[in-house]
Formats: C-alpha cells, structure tokens, sequence
C-alpha cells in the first residue's frame, strides 16, 4: 500500500485527518472541524484539470511535480524524479481522486485505465461513450444525479434537478458563481440554470434574472474586446441592450435584480481587499453583485498573441484575474448572510486551452487556479476559518490526455519533465475530435482518467469517507456525483 505513504507524510501532523480504505480511524483530536460546525463552501473547479495539469503548472512554476515518479506510478515508462508537493492544496489533508462519469459511462473500475494511454480516451472501443462533457459534469457535482451530455441542471428527461444554488439558497445561504470563462460557461451554469448548453440565451437570460443568486462573475463585457480596448459601440448578442442599459442606471428592466455591476480592475481589487485588510466586515459592500472583467471573452483563452509560451503575451493591465474576481466573490458573499455561503469558482482555460493545443495558455490557467486557491485559503485564515469553511479544489474531467511528449508514438506512459520557467515537455495524446473536413477543429478532446480532489475544512473528512473507489496509482476515489452528496448533506442538515 505504498501509494498512501506519500499523502499521509504531507500531512503528518494531522493525525487521523487521512481517511484510509480499512484502517479504522483515530479518534478525533480536539478542535478538529465537524460538519455540524460547516459554514461556508468555496469549490475551486479546474475545468479540464488533471493530475498532469497540476503537474505542468507545478513544473513551471516551481521545477517540481508531484505524479511523475515512478515510484508512485508504476506505469511510467522512465522515472521523471521525486514526488514534490509545491502547491497549497497539495497539503490539504484530503487527497483522492474523481471518477467522472455521466449518465451513459461504465464505472471507471470496468476499465483497466493503466492499460495503455489510450485506454481512458474515446480511442479505446469501450470508452467511446464514457467520456464527459462540461455541462454533464457540472450537473453531477451540483446536483448529485448523473445526466446526458450537453444537460444544465436537467435530468436525463430535461426535467428540472435541485441544483446547489437551489437548495443553500432555500437553507438561507448566499450563493455565488465565478468563472474566468464567460459568465454563461457551462460549468457556473450547471450550478444555477436549467436547460442545455445549446440554449446559451437561455444559460444568460437565467443567470441574469435569477432570483437567488448574489455573485455572477466571469468574462462576456459587451463593450470590451478579448484584448482589454473599448469596442466602438457594445455588442448585444449576449448580454441584451435594455439589461444592460439598466445595469448601468439606465431604466428598470422587469424582473431583472437590483445588480450592482463590477467590471473595473480597481473595483474588484477594492471588493476583494476591503474584509482582508480590516480584519472585519465591511458596512458598504454591495449586495448583489454582476461582476464583468473587461473582456469580451473567456479570459485567458481568447485573448490575443502567443499561445506556446505561458505569459509571453502579457495580460491586459485592466482585466481583473481570476484571483481579484474569487476574493471580491468571497467578500460580497460572506456579509451577505449568517448562514453562510457556498460558491462555484471555475479556471475554465485549462479545458480550453488543452482542447486547441496551447500548452502554454494552459499553464496560464492552471497557475491561476493555483493563485486562486491561495488567495481563498488566505481569506480563509483572515476572515473565518477551518471549522466552519470548506475549501474543495477538483475537477470536471481532464483534457487531452496531456502525458509526457513521446507518449503518442511510444504508445507507453511518458513522465512529463521540466524546469521552473520552461514550457514542460508534454503532449495531448488524444486525437479523438480530430475532423478530417475541419482543419480549424480542435484535435483534443475529454478522457475519463480520475482527476484529482483536495479538500481542508470540516467536510475534508466526508469527502475522504465516500472514496470508497480504489486505484493502483492515485489510491482511492469517489464518483463526481458524491462530491454534491456530500456538500448537499451539510447544507440540508444545518
Ligand atoms: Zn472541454
């Protein structure tokens, strides 16, 4: 049982805190958080992130990764190095894996993923309609019931599921969405709507009149371009003339929330900061708040120039990141109520990215997920604390089949290597949306490998419960649908 030495030496002085398959556990220490104490719930989602994803931003932002031994993966064709934990999430004391499935996938034990790196892609015969897709994948983890592809809070017969932003809101909670994509994206959207990805006006039109939500952020801004400028006039296709008019003081609009709109850097960094450095709620914050970074688009994804070299292209200095956003989030969300909040906070690009072969513009994402966790443990420890919030970073399914490069031709497991600062070297061996018609299609499409799950606060040890899924490499996993089980069970006993 080697595989569990490394997670339990991270968190070596959190004894007991490690759930293990038929180990009976230790008795709690005193102070340790219960669920009957959970207050809040921050779920940090990397949209396409797996192990290997980790890994790259690992790679380049510190030189280390922490999945490319082979003492600890068996299967890797040469040794990539020791095991490094670099990340802040990588010392939470819950570390499982997510098997992430949908409505018409074998369970990942019917597959025998090590088998070869085609094994857990749409390559493999028997995988042709295992694999996710965002929309599915979200619904899952917010409502704890499994659905077709391409469904947002439907169940398989579009009838409407009890998502997440339902039931904390029925329990008295505030309830936020954040996403680096577009604030329609699918996976914000399987927490909050219900219809299917095709009706985007539909994901809009819900999300902007929606009765219980009090934080919508991600990109979209009508009058702004990918690259940060002023377009000449505001662009209505998504965000409609009139709601946006009245967004900006403009006449009433009926049915739409009393929004207070955030779309300037400096305004988000004031949001996100005001708590933090008073060390007390602040009596002025907004209520409501729709929160539009000025980009047209998904922030990272669509914004211009290279896409090989992280950060060779340097950010717009007036669209606010995805760690200002999650920190105002957090903020407006924690004066909102006494009973708490839960939030869906989304690094979207890393699916994106992985999907059109930027490696570079992944690593983008993924280190600003890494920001952002940062951030919100931080806030965490400033502004309330491990027995009442929950912090979970995991997954919707990972992108690409990213492994080490030579792993397509070889057909065997390759370690990805690298150094702090350098692009890895790493490659999507997935060619499963190739389109021979379609030289502009993206090569890459969703695996169903297990995707990692970190988790600090008093439902780490739930989470560590329910993986009762075993694997010869990441050790045990539950499915993406107890994820939901689990938070909805703290929220519907309080
Ligand atoms: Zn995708």
């Amino acid at each position: 049982m080697r595989w569990f030495v490394r997670p339990s030496l991270l968190i070596a002085p959190v004894v007991g805190a490690l759930t293990v398959a038929g180990v009976p556990a230790v008795a709690d220490p005193p102070g340790k958080p219960s669920r009957e104490e959970s207050k809040n719930v921050i779920l940090i989602i990397g949209d396409g992130m797996g192990y290997n994803s980790v890994d790259v931003g690992s790679l380049y932002e510190h030189g280390r990764s922490m999945y490319q031994s082979q003492e600890d993966n068996p299967h890797l064709a040469s040794d990539g190095g020791r095991s490094r934990a670099t990340q802040v999430y990588q010392r939470f004391p819950t570390q499982v894996g997510v098997e992430t499935g949908y409505v018409f996938s074998q369970p990942y034990a019917a597959i025998d993923a090590w088998a070869s790196p085609r094994h857990a892609t749409r390559d493999n015969p028997v995988e042709r309609l295992n694999v996710t897709d965002s929309a599915a994948a979200a619904t899952a983890m917010s409502t704890g019931v499994r659905t077709r592809g391409g469904y947002l809070g439907w169940d398989r017969d579009e009838q409407p599921l009890h998502d997440m932003v339902d039931l904390a809101s029925e329990h008295g909670m505030a309830t936020g969405v954040v996403t680096d994509a577009r604030f329609w994206a699918d996976t914000a959207a399987g927490f909050a709507v219900h219809t299917e990805d095709d009706d985007e006006h539909g994901v809009i039109e819900q999300l902007l009149f929606h009765e219980d939500l009090d934080v919508v952020m991600g990109g979209g801004h009508p009058a702004h371009n990918n690259d940060g400028t002023a377009k000449e006039s505001p662009y209505h296709r998504y965000v409609p003339e009139d709601v946006w008019a009245a967004l900006n003081g403009g006449p009433a609009v009926e049915g739409l929330p009393e929004w207070t709109l955030v779309t300037d850097r400096g305004d988000f960094r004031a949001l996100g900061s005001q708590g933090a450095a008073r060390g007390n709620r602040v009596k002025e914050m907004p209520t409501k708040v729709i929160g539009l970074p000025q980009s047209d688009g998904a922030l990272f994804h669509d914004r211009p120039g290279d896409t090989e070299i992280p950060f060779a292209e340097p950010m717009a200095p007036n669209i606010a990141r995805l760690d200002e956003m999650a920190l105002a989030a957090l903020n407006v969300l924690d004066q909102q109520s006494d009973q708490g909040f839960f939030t869906m906070i989304e690094a979207a690009t890393i699916d994106g990215a992985a999907h059109n072969d930027q490696l570079g513009r992944q690593i983008e994402d993924q280190v600003a997920l890494n920001d952002t966790v940062e951030a919100a443990v931080k806030w965490v420890r400033q502004n309330s604390s491990w027995e009442e919030t929950t912090i979970i970073v995991t997954a919707d399914h990972e992108t690409g089949n990213l492994w080490g490069s030579g792993t397509w031709e070889t057909n065997e497991f390759q370690p990805i290597t690298g150094a702090k600062g350098e692009v890895p070297a790493a490659e999507y061996a997935d060619y499963t949306d190739v389109d021979p018609d379609d030289p502009e299609q993206a090569p890459h499409y969703h695996t169903h490998q297990l995707v990692p799950l970190y988790a600090q606060g008093p439902l780490a040890d739930d989470l560590a419960a329910v993986a009762t899924g075993y694997d010869e490499v990441h050790g045990d996993y539950l499915r993406n649908i107890d994820i939901a089980t689990v938070i909805r069970s703290a929220i519907a006993t309080d």
